[in-house]
C-alpha cells in the first residue's frame, strides 16, 4: 500500500500545478500564504493565512483553477475565522477524519465537518423572508427532538438555508458537546452509501447513521433519483425519528415538488416544513452592511443601497460582490464609490439584473390588462388605466435603466414626480397585495419570452 499524503504535501504539490497556470504575480499575492491543513479523505481544507478575505477572495476568483488542479473537494478558511476548540473533540464517527491542527487553532466536530463559525444565529439576518424558518430553527437546537422532527427548510439557492443549518449545529455544539451532531451534504451522504455497498459493508454504515444524535442533511433534493440511496436513507430516517433523534433537512423547494419517493416526502411532513423567501430590500441592506462592517470595509451607505438593488435575488452573490470589492479596495486602496463598484462587479451586475425595453413593458403591460396603448399615454385616469400605468412605471425603473425623466416622457407624463409616486405604490403593494404581486410576476413572465 502506498503512504497516504498528509495535508500540506497535497496542497504543495497542487500549487506547483497551479504555479504554471497563472502569472507570478498572482500567485504571490494570493496562493503564496496558503496551506493545506487537514485532509479527511475526500475535502481538504485549506488556510488562506491572510484572513477572511483572503479565504474570500480565493474562493471567489479561483475556485475552479483550484478544482482543476486538485483531485479532492476542498475548503477555505481564512485563519482569523477558526476558533480554539477543546479537546478531544468527540469521536469521529465520519470519513477518516483527523482533527486538524495548525498550533492549536483548528476545529474538527465528531464528524470530522468542519462546521463554519461564520454560520451562526447571532450572524444571521433576520427580515420577512427568513423570520420563520430562523426561528424554527432557533426552536429545534433548543428543543431536539420536542417541537419540530423533522425540520425542512426549502428555498432557492443563495438564500441561507446551509448557515441556518450550521447555525444550528454550531448551537448545539457549543453547549453540548458530545452530542454526536452530523452534517452531511447529501452528496457526501450518497457517495458513502454507494461507496460502501460497493464493499459489501452496508452493516456497519448503518450502525454508524444511526448512532446519530442530529442529523443535518443539506439539500436533500439531491437523493431524488438515487433510488437504493434514497431506500437507505428513508430507513435511516426511520430509525433515527423512531429513537427521537432530531433531523433537519434542506431542499432547494418544496420537497412535494421535487422527486423524491412519496413515502419520504410523507415522512418529512409529518414534521415542520419552512420556507425561505429571497430577502426584500431593507434585509439586503441590513447584510450588506453587517457584513461590510466584519469585513472592516467602509462601504459607503449609497453604494450599499445600490448593490442591494442590483442584485435582488440571491444573498450569495451578495456577499460575492462585496468580497469582491474588499479584494479590490484592500490592492488599490481607493475609497468606494458606485461608479467604481460598477466598473468591478460588470459582469456581475450584468448576470443579475435583468433588462427589458421600457417599449416592451408598455406593450406587453397593456396586453395583459387589456388597455390601448394610446390611452395609457392620454391624460386619462379611468382607474384600470392608472392602475395599468402604475405598473408599468414600476416596470420601467426597476428593469428599463432609463432615469425618471425618461420614462416621464415616454409616458408623457409632466414631471418624473408621477413616476415616483406610481413606483412606490406599486412597491408597497407588493408586500401586502397579493393581485399585484401576481400581475407583475406575470408580466416580467412574458416580458421574459418576449426577450
Ligand atoms: P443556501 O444554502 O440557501 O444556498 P447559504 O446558506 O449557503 O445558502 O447562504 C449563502 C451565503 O449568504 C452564505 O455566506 C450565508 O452566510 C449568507 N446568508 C444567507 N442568508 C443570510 C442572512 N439572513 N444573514 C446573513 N448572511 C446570510
Ligand atoms: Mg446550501
Amino acid at each position: 500500500m502506498t503512504q497516504k499524503k498528509g495535508p500540506s504535501e497535497i496542497w504543495e504539490e497542487t500549487l506547483d500545478k497551479i504555479k504554471s497556470c497563472i502569472s507570478s504575480d498572482k500567485f504571490n499575492t494570493w496562493f503564496k500564504r496558503t496551506k493545506g491543513i487537514a485532509f479527511d479523505g475526500e475535502v481538504l481544507t485549506i488556510e488562506a493565512t491572510r484572513g477572511k478575505f483572503h479565504a474570500d477572495y480565493l474562493s471567489a476568483n479561483f475556485k475552479e483553477l483550484i478544482s482543476s488542479n486538485l483531485q479532492y473537494k476542498f475548503y477555505i478558511v481564512g485563519s482569523e475565522n477558526i476558533e480554539l476548540t477543546k479537546e478531544p473533540v468527540n469521536e469521529v464517527i465520519m470519513n477518516q477524519a483527523k482533527t486538524a491542527k495548525t498550533g492549536n487553532k483548528v476545529v474538527a466536530n465528531q464528524l470530522g465537518t468542519i462546521f463554519n463559525k461564520r454560520y451562526t444565529f447571532d450572524n444571521f439576518i433576520v427580515g420577512k423572508s427568513n423570520e420563520f424558518a430562523c426561528a424554527a430553527a432557533k426552536a429545534v437546537s433548543q428543543n431536539l427532538a420536542m417541537v419540530h422532527n423533522p425540520l425542512v427548510i426549502y428555498g432557492g439557492t443563495g438564500l441561507g438555508k446551509t448557515h441556518l443549518m450550521q447555525a444550528i449545529g454550531n448551537d448545539i455544539i457549543s453547549q453540548q458537546p458530545y452530542k454526536k451532531v452530523v452534517y452531511l451534504p447529501t452528496e457526501t451522504l450518497v457517495s458513502d452509501f454507494v461507496y460502501n455497498m460497493q464493499k459489501g459493508r452496508m452493516d456497519e454504515v448503518k450502525k454508524r447513521y444511526r448512532s446519530i444524535e442530529v442529523l443535518l442533511l443539506d439539500d436533500v433534493q439531491f437523493l431524488a433519483g438515487k433510488e437504493r440511496s434514497e431506500m437507505e436513507f428513508f430507513h435511516t430516517f426511520n430509525a433515527l425519528y423512531q429513537s427521537d433523534k432530531q433531523i433537519v433537512l434542506t431542499c432547494d423547494r418544496i420537497p412535494q415538488e421535487t422527486n423524491l419517493q412519496e413515502r419520504l416526502i410523507s415522512r418529512l411532513a409529518n414534521g415542520l416544513m419552512v420556507d425561505i423567501k429571497p430577502p426584500d430590500f431593507e434585509t439586503r441592506m441590513a447584510i450588506l452592511l453587517n457584513k461590510a462592517n466584519w469585513l472592516n470595509l467602509k462601504l459607503p451607505y449609497a453604494v450599499a443601497a445600490f448593490l442591494a438593488e442590483s442584485i435582488a435575488t440571491n444573498i450569495r452573490d451578495l456577499e460575492g460582490c462585496l468580497s469582491k470589492i474588499h479584494a479590490y479596495s484592500y490592492v488599490k486602496k481607493t475609497n468606494i464609490t458606485i461608479e467604481l463598484v460598477q466598473e468591478i462587479l460588470q459582469d456581475m451586475l450584468k448576470v443579475s439584473k435583468t433588462h427589458f425595453k421600457i417599449d416592451d413593458i408598455i406593450v406587453t403591460a397593456c396586453d395583459y390588462f387589456h388597455i390601448p396603448v394610446e390611452a395609457l399615454k392620454s391624460p386619462s385616469r379611468k382607474q384600470d388605466i392608472a392602475h395599468t400605468r402604475k405598473i408599468i412605471m414600476y416596470l420601467a425603473t426597476q428593469y428599463s435603466g432609463l432615469k425618471l425623466q425618461e420614462i416621464a416622457k415616454t409616458l408623457n407624463r409632466a414631471d418624473h414626480t408621477t413616476i415616483i409616486h406610481g413606483r412606490d405604490f406599486v412597491k408597497n403593494s407588493l408586500q401586502t397585495d397579493r393581485e399585484i404581486e401576481r400581475d407583475v410576476e406575470e408580466i416580467i413572465i412574458r416580458l421574459k419570452r418576449v426577450k
